[in-house]
């Protein structure tokens, strides 16, 4: 039924472009055929039959004019006009009666013709008009679709007229047309600093109500999915010439990861400050025990101090580093001094440094007595002392930590190996992100900042190197990392 009306009613044909020429062309020759059929078998008075069939040949080339534009009237009128004549040659018309009727056909056929071109041309004018604003309404409906933030466009009372995917793929759910925003609760609670919001306390309501922006208002909400988002909205809205409000907009912006970078930089700067305390709070005890050692000229205790100093001097150094290398990696300015050395007996310096800070650990070196390596001496120190003092820092009750190096064709591999606390799979990656750290409440939580496996990695993967783990979770962790060789570069 749709279908057929669809292809009958010219309004629901109009802005489709849509011209057929057969359908006026068999249309009119069946009008024909049933107006002779007509006259000739039923009609006794041709006076009647006359008006009627010039009344339908008119009603026809409206439609068709109005259906198929110029060429369906014209096909129209030409078939009326000609079928005209063709009554004149079957009726065997002459002399007056002949020349009337021709007068009658030709000022007729300039009706017809002249109808089916006006009404014709209004109906592709029409069909261009239609046309043109519906390609307008696509084209921004396009540019709303892809949008990188949800829309949502209301009319004066809220009710909303459109919307976007990204809204839906912000939302997690699809918002149905009827939805009237001030007056209808979300399927899902949202919250403003915590606590809950009521419907009128949206900003497309509240732009209305106060007839002016409301901007940068942040929500959080849980999503189906069970994702916690958070959205920046900005409303405003919409006016006429006359300054009447005739719409409202307003544009959702996902902020969840912006939230949560700056969650992140809060607790690295309370993390921070609480490890830089440490280091200071022990460097003001000692130095005040050195010096009432000092006074009771008790020089052996005053050495003792002395060291325990240095130790606290060194952790704060190491960490103010890594925070400099942290930022010098952000920025891109973290430079190398690099040269022809050899990669093991840099491990063998620092395995003997490390060594002398820890009693209940054992480190053992295993593998090649030497291999030149290109790149910065001092870097991959760091890198050993990081790996190493995480394998000590890492196992609190096993002893024993393998150094190991290994080579390929093309690499030496350097692996540190313990058997402490171990990684979770799930987190063997993410512990390579900067300021990550595993926090297990069932463990003992161990101090440090997250930083130096970003660091390290940072400094093999710049010597054209890889960093990696392979761990289980309770017996232990091995790191390993690779270093072209330097007669392989
Ligand atoms: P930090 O040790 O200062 O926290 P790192 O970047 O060196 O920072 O290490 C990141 C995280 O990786 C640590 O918090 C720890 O959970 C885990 N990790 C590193 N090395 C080991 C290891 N040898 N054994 C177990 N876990 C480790």
């Amino acid at each position: 039924m749709d279908r057929l009306n669809r292809y009958l009613n010219p309004i629901e044909r109009l802005g489709l472009g849509e011209m057929s020429y057969r359908f006026p062309l068999f249309a009119n020759l069946a009008l024909c055929v049933l107006s002779e059929t007509y006259a000739y078998k039923i009609a006794h008075n041709p006076f009647i039959v006359g008006v009627y069939i010039i009344f339908l040949n008119i009603a026809f080339i409206i439609y068709f004019s109005f259906r198929d534009g110029i060429l369906g009237g014209l096909i129209s009128a030409i078939i009326t006009i000609i079928y005209y004549f063709y009554i004149i040659y079957t009726r065997h018309y002459s002399g007056q009666q002949f020349a009337s009727s021709i007068d009658t056909i030709i000022e007729l056929g300039l009706i017809y013709i002249l109808l089916a071109l006006i009404i014709g041309w209004l109906k592709q004018t029409m069909d261009k008009l239609i046309g043109r604003e519906a390609n307008e309404r696509i084209w921004l409906q396009t540019i709303l679709e892809q949008l990188a933030v949800g829309v949502i466009i209301t009319d004066n009372k809220g009710k909303i007229v459109q919307t976007n995917r990204q809204l839906e793929n912000i939302l997690g759910v699809k918002i149905s047309k009827d939805f009237v925003i001030g007056k209808d609760m979300p399927t899902f609670p949202v919250k403003e600093n915590k606590q809950p919001v009521i419907p009128a306390q949206s900003p497309i309501s509240q732009a209305i109500k106060a007839n002016k922006p409301v901007v940068g208002k942040e929500f959080e909400f849980e999503r189906k999915d069970g994702k916690q988002v958070t959205v920046q909205v900005n409303a405003s809205v919409i006016k006429n010439k006359k300054h009447q409000v005739i719409a409202a907009a307003s544009i959702i912006t996902d902020i969840t990861q912006q939230k949560e970078l700056e969650r992140q930089k809060d607790d690295f700067l309370s993390m921070a400050s609480h490890e830089l305390k440490t280091p200071v709070t022990s460097l003001k005890m000692f130095i005040d025990l050195q010096r009432q050692q000092l006074q009771t000229k008790n020089p052996q205790k005053a050495t003792y101090f002395n060291e325990r100093i240095q130790d606290q001097a060194n952790r704060l150094k190491e960490l103010i580093n890594d925070l400099l290398d942290v930022s010098s990696i952000q920025t891109n300015k973290l430079r190398f001094n690099k040269e022809k050395f050899d990669i093991i007996s840099v491990l063998h310096d620092t395995v003997e440094g490390l060594q002398a800070t820890t009693k209940k650990n054992e480190i053992v070196i295993k593998g090649s007595n030497s291999e030149k390596v290109y790149g910065d001496r001092y870097r991959i120190y760091q890198v050993l002392v990081n790996l190493i003092s995480n394998a000590i820092k890492y196992s609190p009750n096993s002893k024993k930590i393998i150094v190991s190096s290994k080579k390929d064709k093309k690499n030496v591999v350097i692996s540190v190996q313990d058997f402490g606390t171990g990684i979770n799979k799930t987190q063997q990656n993410k512990i390579f992100e900067r300021l990550y750290q595993v926090t297990d409440p069932q463990e003992k939580t161990f101090p440090g900042l997250g930083l130096g496996l970003y660091i390290s990695k940072n400094i093999i993967e710049r010597h054209h190197g890889k960093l990696w783990v392979k761990s289980t979770k309770g017996k232990g962790s091995t790191f390993y990392f690779s270093l072209p060789l330097y007669n392989k570069i």
